[in-house]
């Protein structure tokens, strides 16, 4: 059982973080669904509750999201889904049940950088940034990589753009961990692609590294996928290493293909708004 012998909600992130840095052992909490499952005793446990970081505010050129904005919040903020083509609310689609995910906070997700998450794969190919009371404002790519010690992660920034994306993941039974998950933007010119689940933290590959331009031809879409293929896969219960690798050329493939396909925001509105005009009664 999970145990606090103090319990704190401070006002700021400020005070968070310095009694984050008083005691070695503090620790941050946030939606506390996945702390509640550990069997430990905490000296101090830090409620962010308080702090006013539950709220999406859209500004000219991002979405800042709060660390304490549930999962519940954000996949169903219109204006965020349609941006990012849904790719955050195809990722948490699954996760256990919407009770689950109006608990679950965006922070302790991003914060915890789990092999398996969907959320980080759903945002790591966006133009995502992450500022920390503390370490300061990175690009959430470089938090997946190198981390941040210690830190309260305060907001996560989403830059606008025009993006084309698809999210895609195996899972063996609906709720279960994925087995393996890929997520690929195009924006600014340039094709994203992250790999998660792989069961290690997700990998994401651009530019060189990618090797996709942006009117691939199938040759060098092949190539690109065939990149995933050889990221360093594990086996667990869920799939073998192999088995993953097999999967992470074909959803590679499928999510690039799927946002290749996407128009601009703007005609898949006027199409929308076209197909549902009145139409008059013909003779
Ligand atoms: C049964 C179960 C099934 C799940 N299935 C999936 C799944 O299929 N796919 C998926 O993507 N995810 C899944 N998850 C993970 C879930 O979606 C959340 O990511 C997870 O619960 C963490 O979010 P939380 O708000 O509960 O964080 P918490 O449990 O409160 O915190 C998690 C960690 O992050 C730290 N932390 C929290 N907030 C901050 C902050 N703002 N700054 C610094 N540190 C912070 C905490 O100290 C802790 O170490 C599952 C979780 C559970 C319990």
């Amino acid at each position: 059982m999970l145990k606090f012998e103090q319990y704190v909600r401070p006002d700021t992130p400020q005070e968070a973080f310095d009694l984050l840095q008083e005691n070695r052992l503090a620790t941050i909490i946030g939606g506390m669904m996945w702390l509640r499952l550990s069997d430990r005793t905490i000296p101090v446990g830090i409620d962010l509750s308080g702090c006013g970081l539950n709220t999406i505010e859209e500004t000219d050129g991002a979405f800042i999201i709060g660390a304490m904005v549930t999962l519940g919040q954000l996949e169903n903020h219109e204006a965020f889904k349609q941006m990012t083509r849904g790719v955050f609310t195809d990722g948490v689609h699954d996760i256990i049940g919407t009770q689950f995910r109006n608990l679950a906070t965006v922070g302790g997700s991003a914060y915890a950088r789990m092999g398996f998450s969907d959320i980080v794969t759903a945002l790591l190919p966006l133009d995502t940034w992450c500022e920390f009371t503390g370490a300061g404002t990175m690009r959430f790519a470089d938090f997946v990589n190198g981390g941040a010690a210690r830190d309260v992660l305060e907001r996560i920034v989403v830059k606008k753009h025009d993006y084309r994306a698809s999210f895609q993941c195996l899972r063996n039974s609906a709720t279960d961990f994925s087995t393996l998950n890929v997520c690929a933007a195009l924006w600014e010119n340039e094709w994203h692609l992250a790999v998660g689940a792989r069961p290690k933290k997700a990998k994401f590959l651009e530019g060189d590294d990618l090797a996709l331009p942006v009117g691939f031809t199938n040759e060098q879409l092949a190539a690109a996928c065939e990149n995933a293929r050889y990221l360093n896969y594990g086996t667990d219960r869920r799939g073998s290493a192999e088995y993953r690798a097999e999967l992470a050329e074909l959803l590679s493939r499928r999510a690039i293909q799927a946002a290749a396909a996407q128009s601009s925001v703007e005609e898949e509105l006027a199409r929308a708004a076209e197909a549902n005009k009145p139409r008059g009664i013909s003779q």
